[in-house]
């Protein structure tokens, strides 16, 4: 019995390499694929008999194929804070707000006063 060498005459080494079973999920049709063992190999393979999609022999399941939702500024404020400091800081912001434009407000005010009286 012979053995495979992995290494070339020109003494390289050829990269490790992984066999992945896939079982077409319409007729059950078996076949593998080889891969470098660098990668991490895909979940899914079309069937090259029927050409319906395959999954892995060894059960590791498909990524869900949804595209990844972008994280808003919302969520990356929810990974800081909890609820009650971001409903303390809008309080803030709040106060803050009303308080520049009553501020705004009665400078306004003072103006049309001014130039009543001019
Ligand atoms: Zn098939």
């Amino acid at each position: 019995m012979s053995q495979t060498s992995y290494v070339s005459t020109d003494g390289v080494d050829f990269a490790a390499r992984q066999e992945i079973s896939f079982v077409c999920t319409a007729n059950g049709h078996i076949f593998t694929r080889v891969f470098s063992d660098e990668i991490t190999p895909p979940t899914d393979w079309d069937c090259p008999r029927c050409g319906s999609p395959a999954s892995r022999g060894d059960g590791t399941p498909a990524p869900d194929r949804a595209p990844a939702r972008r994280r808003t500024h919302w969520d990356m404020l929810r990974e800081r804070r909890s609820m009650e400091e971001l409903e303390q800081l809008l309080a803030e912001r709040l106060r803050e707000l009303r308080a520049a434009q009553e501020q705004e407000f009665s400078d306004q005010q003072a103006d049309i006063w001014e130039r009543a009286a001019d």
